[in-house]
């Protein structure tokens, strides 16, 4: 089993630690936040007092930090000095095209394998080990990553040269962004109409309407026992990260030339709700915006 340092132990970072752990593999475990590092210690990892600490000795790195200055940081001053030839680097965090694409070239002038792997399904598919990985890297770096991938991950897809796994999650949550936007506008609108909501429920989630962020991930209270509105919008996923991710979906359509004009609408709406005080509120939340509160 492999010597893996596993820094960024969050929301998301935290349960993907436990899943390489109870795979047998030696995960060796840093986080700025303390109880972050002991709820991991709880779940079968390694203290590491520092990041450089953590690396020492690794054969893999697996990163999920917030966004790409985190991620440039890390790497450039914790990561890249303290580790030999040979060592993978696996980034998990959803960041910018361009600081993936930056730290890669970094990690091969270096002499070392590195690949950008955002992932999708949340902290449910973080627990349960079902997360989607969208990969970017080379065909080599790709082939050694994927058992390890496959400990936290159910569907592994290697979408092509560096920076790929990040234009697709960029892609996949704009889509997010503006169904959890669309669904929550019709469940307002039902509300409105005296529909009650699990009625609505029943009718969308087996009709054309149906989508991810209804069945699994519902707004309103009641329908969908796990989803975050059963207990008062906690993330989850905050509102501050979905915000970062439609900005750089914004970012990235305006490089490329792209029209998004529903995803720069979701961009100002989930705005709107992260400058109202609800940057740490569940991205779900938004629905209480949009029913006036
Ligand atoms: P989080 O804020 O819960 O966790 C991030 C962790 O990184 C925190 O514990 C923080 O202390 C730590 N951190 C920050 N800077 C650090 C540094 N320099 N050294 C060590 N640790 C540091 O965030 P999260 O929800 O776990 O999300 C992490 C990434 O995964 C983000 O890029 C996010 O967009 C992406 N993501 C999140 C979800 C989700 O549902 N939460 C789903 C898919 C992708």
């Amino acid at each position: 089993m492999a010597k893996i340092a596993f820094i960024g132990l969050g929301n998301m970072g935290g349960p993907m630690a436990a899943n390489l752990a109870k795979a047998q593999h030696h995960v060796t475990a840093f986080d700025l936040s303390d109880s972050a590092v002991a709820a991991a210690v709880e779940k079968g990892a390694h203290k590491a007092a520092t990041a450089a600490e953590a690396v020492k000795g690794a054969e893999v790195v697996v990163t999920m930090l917030p966004a790409g200055k985190h991620v440039r940081e890390v790497y450039e001053k914790d990561v890249l000095p303290n580790i030999g030839k040979g060592v993978l680097l696996i980034d998990c965090s959803t960041i910018d095209v361009d600081s993936a694409r930056h730290v890669a070239a970094l990690a091969a002038k270096a002499g070392l394998e590195m690949i950008d792997a955002p992932v999708s399904g949340g902290v449910g598919g973080a627990t349960a080990g079902t997360l989607t990985f969208m990969v970017g890297g080379g065909d080599a770096a790709f082939a050694k990553a994927k058992p390890i991938l496959e400990k936290m991950g159910k569907n592994i897809v290697h979408a092509g040269a560096s920076g790929n796994g990040q234009a697709a999650k960029i892609c996949n949550n704009m889509i997010l962004g503006v169904s959890m936007v669309a669904v929550s506008e019709a469940f307002m609108l039902a509300k409105r109409l005296g529909l009650d909501a699990q009625k609505m429920f029943d009718v969308v989630s087996t009709s054309s309407g149906s989508c991810w962020s209804l069945v699994n991930y519902c707004p309103v209270p009641g329908p969908v026992p796990a989803s975050p509105a059963n207990r008062d919008y906690q993330p989850g996923f905050t509102a501050a990260m979905m915000l970062k991710d439609l900005m750089l979906a914004q970012q990235a359509a305006s490089a490329a030339g792209a029209s998004t004009p529903l995803g720069a609408e979701a961009a100002q709406l989930f705005s709107l709700f992260v400058n109202s005080g609800n940057a740490a509120k569940d991205f779900s939340g938004i629905v209480r915006m949009l029913d006036g509160k």
